[in-house]
């Protein structure tokens, strides 16, 4: 391609609206524009890479022993209701009606069409296991799409479904789809991790994976050993059990007045306690029904922990109004002995000595010890991990990372293969229900996800696997009838050979193309200038800035080592 006839316009300005570093560079590297809220224009640069990536993942889902398929965006609601996650996505779909006032949605996952489409087409044993898969373009009405392609309203998802007759062959074809994300994630050159997830709105309970790019601009928290494999999103991550504290000494309990105590840190100052003393209740409304959880002072409610123990749809902190209403007591003055139904962390067995709201508001009890003054009924573990806590598997001390879920893998079982009546007839001519996973991976995301990674002051640093082009060759002066003669042959050579390659023929000054190619960040520049009048080029790799003069056939043969 010839960069004087590419559509690319580079900005010198970052945008505004954008604070997120693969959000800026994109959009002043030319890759992508915004057309409105969450929906983006890719643009040739920025298409390019994308079908790097969704090349590299169909060639992967291909070795797995997956077939390509494309399925509608359009669905009628009508399925969703059937599965009945509806309710579940609520403003996140995209509804429609049609012209005869048939309420009609728009793809955000693809679990309901593809069950419909199996249940009518699977009938034996015989044509069991199958993994279908498509590239296709999701919708999702974000509430707050962020970071330019990173969470956008409309995007692109690879996803994947698995039917197979038993147990035994769903985990054989999620362990295909496992090892072909890591094989898909190690092509493309990044630091990712696999870990331990909760399904979400997806659903089944047969286990989850997410994969993960670290990067500080991900939304989510991995915990993960210092010394062994385990690794968790912090929404499904625990810690070994902190030890039962021995409350044989404990003084006896006694009231003590603490107006206007809201929060812990009040708490800490009136009563010069630790937060740990504290045995905190949080309020919530399950399913419009008010629960309570208590947890040490210093631990955090997991809000999906409790969910999926509470095993409700809706999980919301209550408002103080609701929590007057349902304990009698404003926020701050709820004890573990309210009345209401409560779950309890273990943690808080760990408090020898500890704090709680006493029976009369603006009073707290000291002293307070777990069984002997309140009683702990139900426990579950409903906690976030936290810094110091110690590996559930090895015991060795948790370490936490940010990173962006860019892959999620799901053992559903017969999550929709029961709603959906999807069921094939066995050996014995006996009719049993198909097992399930399904398996997605946001292309979209990768985009910026590696550039999260893979970039410097200057711009982006494309791993070779995804760069939309592998060589960028820059004549310094495209006046210069030499240099434009070697960067032209140069050009043709590698375009014969199959070498992807950009040639800056633009009329500009040196350091104007120059910053314009560390911007766009092509891998593997070959820069001609006054030094082609001794037969040389410069040989620069974009990623260690290291440069090599070398003679143009010298030249060649390098970047032809490089790019194959
Ligand atoms: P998130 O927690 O980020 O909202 P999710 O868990 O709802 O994502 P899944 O339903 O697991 O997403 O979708 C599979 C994959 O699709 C995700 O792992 C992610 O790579 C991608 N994805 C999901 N939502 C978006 C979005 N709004 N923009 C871009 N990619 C997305
Ligand atoms: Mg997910």
């Amino acid at each position: 391609m010839r960069q004087s006839r590419l559509f690319l316009n580079t900005l010198r300005e970052n945008p505004a609206d954008a604070d997120v570093v693969s959000h800026q560079l994109m959009i002043r590297a030319g890759y992508m524009r915004q057309l409105t809220a969450g929906v983006y224009s890719l643009l040739p640069l920025g298409y390019r890479v994308l079908s790097k990536i969704e090349n590299i993942v169909r060639r992967e889902m291909d070795a797995a022993g997956a077939q390509e398929v494309l399925l509608p965006a359009v669905q009628p609601e009508e399925l969703w209701l059937q599965s009945g996650r509806r309710a579940d996505y609520g403003n996140l779909m995209f509804s429609l009606k049609d012209r005869h006032d048939r309420p009609m949605v728009l793809g955000p996952t693809h679990e309901e069409v593809i069950t419909s489409l199996i249940q009518n087409e699977i009938r034996s044993y015989r044509q069991l296991p199958v993994t279908l898969y498509q590239i296709q373009t999701k919708f999702r009405d974000e509430a707050r799409p962020r970071a330019g392609l990173l969470r956008g309203r409309e995007f692109r998802m690879k996803d994947a479904y698995s039917f197979d007759s038993s147990p035994e062959g769903l985990d054989e074809s999620y362990h295909a789809m496992y090892d072909a994300y890591c094989r898909i994630f190690e092509r493309m050159g990044v630091d990712y991790r696999a870990v331990d997830a909760d399904p979400g709105a997806i659903g089944g309970k047969g286990g989850s994976h997410e994969f993960m790019v670290l990067s500080d601009a991900g939304e989510d928290t991995i915990a993960a050993c210092t010394a062994c494999t385990y690794a968790a999103n912090v929404e499904k991550a625990s810690a070994q059990p902190l030890p039962v504290a021995d409350t044989s000494a404990t003084p006896a309990k006694e009231t003590v007045p603490t107006p206007n105590t809201k929060t812990i840190d009040d708490l800490v100052d009136v009563l010069d306690v630790r937060p740990e003393q504290i045995f905190k209740v949080v309020v919530y409304m399950a399913d419009g029904q008010p629960v309570a959880a208590c947890v040490r002072g210093d631990h955090e409610v997991n809000e999906v922990k409790l969910k999926n123990f509470l095993d409700v749809r809706q999980l919301e902190l209550a408002t103080a109004d609701q929590v007057l209403k349902a304990t009698g007591h404003p926020v701050g003055f709820v004890g573990p002995d309210t009345g209401l139904p409560i779950v309890f962390d273990p943690g808080v067995l760990s408090v020898a000595d500890g704090v709680a709201a006493s029976k009369d508001t603006g009073f707290h009890d000291i002293h307070v010890a777990p069984h002997r003054d309140f009683k702990v009924t139900k426990t579950a573990d409903i906690r976030v991990v936290a810094n110091g806590d110690l590996c559930p598997e090895c015991g060795q001390p948790l370490a936490f990372h940010r990173g962006i879920e860019v892959g999620h893998v799901f053992k559903l079982g017969t999550k929709y293969s029961t709603p959906f009546h999807a069921a094939y007839l066995d050996e014995n001519g006996k009719e049993q229900t198909i097992l399930m996973g399904c398996y997605g991976l946001g292309t979209t995301r990768v985009l910026p996800a590696v550039i999260e990674q893979c970039h410097d002051d200057a711009g982006i640093v494309w791993p070779i696997a995804v760069a939309p082009y592998q060589v960028h060759i820059v004549p310094v002066s495209v006046r210069d009838e030499m240099q434009m003669k070697a960067a032209e042959s140069l050009y043709h050579r590698f375009y014969a050979a199959g070498v992807e390659v950009l040639l800056d023929d633009r009329d500009e000054r040196p350091g104007v193309k120059f910053a314009d190619a560390d911007l766009i960040g092509i891998p593997v520049r070959v820069t001609v200038g006054k030094r082609i009048s001794d037969g040389d080029v410069e040989l620069k790799l974009r990623k260690t800035g290291d440069v090599e003069v070398l003679s143009v056939e010298k030249a060649f043969e390098a970047v032809l080592g490089i790019v194959k």
